[in-house]
């Protein structure tokens, strides 16, 4: 009698069960969106084991993501019955990690070295540069590293440059550059990230007998989101799995979003000419998301050309569902608004918060809606990220600012006071420390009498003087020019907006998108006391407690992941599609935006709520949005649409006008005059005025009576946290 089909093989359909069963030879599994290609890898994977074709670690399993990898273990486990151990299961990164650190001594590294971080990449990348004679205001750091990198993502080793490849840097030295900088790792007992499988790759094309060891040891190779694997990870794979040849890579061309990462959709089909037997399997019913939802996922990417061509159909029992919301709206505030009333009545029909997620184009986004959860008392984590005020140039940001309104703020100061680089060194700041311990006072006393007394010499004396004098003047201006026209003075006159200007690495836009935010948030608070207070408060609403939260994250950091309920906000062009990404990417670019919002809108499972915002306030200014190109791109008959954009245009509105010249009359928002359908979302500051003796209630310190009322801030003595202040959104009456 045939043996019973185990458990776990029932729950795929039969083209799913039939890329599970095909263990032996190449197989590419192909297709779209939420049709279980994670699920058939895992099943594959568990499966390979209950049969007993494989032990524990005779499987190489590679994921994109850490996350993705714990997630596959247990899943792993959870059909075994056992803790998965043994296994040969992460990203590139990790398990090239793991096996350079056995063949190491073949690359010039003993078993022990270190993985550089980003910072250190460049100190030494600089020292390198800095030996060869090179100009680095010319030809700055970044700039090489990011090429090195490229190489490094293409497999090249500095000999394999070719010298044709080498003209636009330094006058064609790129090459001997990247040479130095290796040769300098070298020494060091270093690596960086992209080493790993550089030097790993190179490993296995040289040392015939490493290879094949490996190749005893693998018998089965898996990958999961092939689509974005870039050339030197190809590579990689293909040396592994020319062995036994039994590879399974899956993957969805239209969701390769990775291109600026050296990510190349041709592997996919390269895949077929390397392994000229290879099975194509391809998947067609989507078991996660609803029919409008796929239908208007389809629809958009039905824009793309030179697609690869999948079918996509609802596989779910309950697959019909609401349509796709697309919700426009004022600005940016009322959009967080809106994101936040509908969270709330979510969460009120019962919806947990892990099941709800906020998926932002542009990293700076998260602030308006990072407030507005605070605001609302709504946990949530920032995924692939750190939240808005913790990141290093918001931080550093913030430092300018402390020292600014307390000038004997230390720990402000010494963040700030070599960043940018200005050559006040280590010795210089001991210097200030010893005379700051001395007289008990602050740094920068310290450092002023240092100058006073000609304690300091050279470089490090006339940054500091320069540095100190910026300061004198900078708070002298505010009075005069308001906080927000010297936050954005001083971030300029300071070099620090310059340094990430200058800083050519791929994150470095990001930032100065970030600053040009945090300006903007500065533009809501009637002080700079008043702001920094706000953000301290915010701060320390932040609890690391577990528990339900919802995800705020980038598109980016999204893919694989799917959740009940997603927001799409900034849908306007140039922040989606991104400016910069059509600038450099072209025709090119504006597909690969496209496929990172058919990756967004197939993360919901059952609501996806897309919208735009008019108008958007860039540092002060008001700018009209034009709606992005991707809306009309929606199948009509799959979206409802809620409001207008036009309806927006119409209305009135005080917009504030905040370089007056005279400071101070800068309204917090925009008040809508016009009585409007939207009425309701826009909900000002406070109306039910607290009052000195009401007994209120606070989401993190509970109840309380309130003390004192100062503008926006409340004294309040909490039952049991004691005397706090508070702002008063945070608080309602009790
Ligand atoms: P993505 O392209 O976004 O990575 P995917 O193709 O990897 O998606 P999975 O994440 O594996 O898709 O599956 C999507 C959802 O569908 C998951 O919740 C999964 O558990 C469910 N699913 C997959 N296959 C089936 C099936 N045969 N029956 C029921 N549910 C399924
Ligand atoms: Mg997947």
């Amino acid at each position: 009698a045939p043996s019973p089909v185990p458990d776990y093989l029932t729950r795929l359909n039969p083209e799913q069960r039939e890329a599970v069963e095909t263990l032996d030879g190449p197989l590419l599994v192909l297709a779209g969106a939420g049709t279980g290609k994670t699920r058939v890898l895992t099943t594959r994977f568990a499966h390979l084991l209950m049969t007993g074709r494989a032990f524990p670690g005779q499987v190489l399993a590679v994921t994109f993501t850490n996350k993705a990898a714990r997630e596959m273990r247990e899943r792993v486990a959870a059909i075994l019955g056992r803790p998965a151990e043994g296994l040969w299961l992460g990203t590139f990164h990790a398990l090239c990690t793991r096996m350079l650190r056995r063949h190491a001594e073949l690359v010039g590294l003993t078993s022990a070295f270190t993985i550089l971080d980003t910072d250190d990449q460049l100190r030494l990348l600089k020292q390198v540069m800095e030996a060869g004679g090179i100009d680095l205001k010319r030809w700055p750091a970044p700039g090489l590293m990011a090429q090195i990198q490229r190489w490094k993502d293409r497999g090249l080793p500095p000999d394999r440059v070719t010298p044709a490849e080498d003209t636009d840097y330094a006058g064609g030295r790129a090459r001997a550059l990247y040479a130095g900088y290796q040769s300098r790792l070298r020494d060091l007992n270093c690596a960086d990230f992209g080493d790993l499988l550089l030097h790993m790759t190179e490993i296995l094309r040289t040392h015939p007998e490493v290879l094949a060891d490996w190749h005893r040891r693998f018998r089965y190779i898996l990958v999961d989101e092939y689509q974005d694997t870039n050339l030197v990870q190809y590579l990689w794979l293909r040396l592994l799995a020319q062995g036994h040849r039994n590879i399974c890579c899956v993957g969805d061309d239209d969701q390769s979003i990775y291109s600026w990462r050296g990510a190349e959709i041709e592997n996919i089909l390269r895949f077929e000419k390397d392994f000229p037997n290879a099975k194509v399997v391809r998947l067609e019913s989507n078991y996660r998301s609803t029919r409008p939802i796929l239908a208007a996922a389809s629809g958009l990417i039905a824009h793309n050309t030179g697609r690869l061509g999948k079918t996509l159909r609802a596989g779910r029992n309950d697959a019909d569902g609401e349509k796709v919301r697309v919700v426009s709206l004022w600005d940016s505030e009322e959009e967080a608004r809106m994101v936040g009333e509908r969270i709330e009545a979510a969460q009120r029909s019962g919806h947990a918060l892990a099941e709800i997620a906020i998926l932002v184009r542009a990293g700076f986004q998260t602030r308006a809606f990072e407030e507005r959860l605070i605001t609302l008392g709504v946990p949530y984590r920032v995924v692939g990220g750190l939240k808005f005020y913790e990141r290093a140039e918001i931080r550093d940001a913030m430092a300018y600012l402390r020292v600014l309104a307390q000038p004997a703020d230390d720990l402000a100061f010494e963040r700030i006071v070599n960043t940018p680089k200005r050559g006040i060194g280590d010795t210089a700041l001991r210097r200030m420390h010893e005379v700051a311990r001395a007289e008990r006072i602050p740094l920068t006393l310290a450092a002023a009498k240092l100058l006073q007394a000609g304690g300091m010499t050279g470089k490090a004396r006339a940054a500091l003087s320069e540095l100190l004098h910026g300061f004198d003047r900078w708070r002298e201006a505010l009075p005069k020019d308001g906080h927000v026209v010297v936050a954005a003075t001083l971030l300029d006159e300071s070099g620090y907006t310059e340094m990430w200007k200058q800083d050519k690495s791929p994150e470095a836009p990001g930032r100065l998108e970030n600053l040009k935010e945090f300006l903007r948030a500065l533009t809501e608070f009637e002080s700079l006391a008043g702001f920094l207070e706000h953000v301290a408060l915010v701060m320390e609403n932040d609890e690391n407690a577990e528990g339900d939260r919802l995800s705020l994250m980038t598109l980016h950091a999204a893919k694989g992941l799917e959740f009940d309920m997603v927001f799409l906000p900034g849908w306007e062009e140039g922040l989606f599609p991104h400016a910069r990404a059509m600038e450099e990417g072209g025709e090119k670019g504006l597909e690969e935006e496209r496929r990172l919002a058919y990756v967004g809108l197939t993360r919901a499972r059952k609501l996806a709520i897309v919208s735009c915002a008019a108008n958007r306030r860039v540092y002060g200014n008001w700018s009209t949005t034009v709606p992005s190109r991707f809306l009309d791109e929606l199948p009509l008959e799959h979206v409802q649409r809620e409001g207008s954009g036009a309806m927006a245009r119409n209305r009135m509105i005080d917009v504030p006008s905040v370089f007056t010249g005279t400071g101070g009359l800068m309204a917090r928002r925009p008040r809508v005059i016009e009585a409007g359908a939207w009425e309701v979302q826009q909900r000002p500051a406070r109306q039910d005025a607290i009052a000195v003796g009401q007994r209120v209630f606070h989401q993190k310190f509970g109840y309380g009576r309130v003390t004192a009322v100062e503008d926006d801030k409340l004294d309040i003595e909490f039952e049991k946290a004691g005397q706090k202040r508070v702002l008063d959104r945070f608080v309602e009456k009790a």
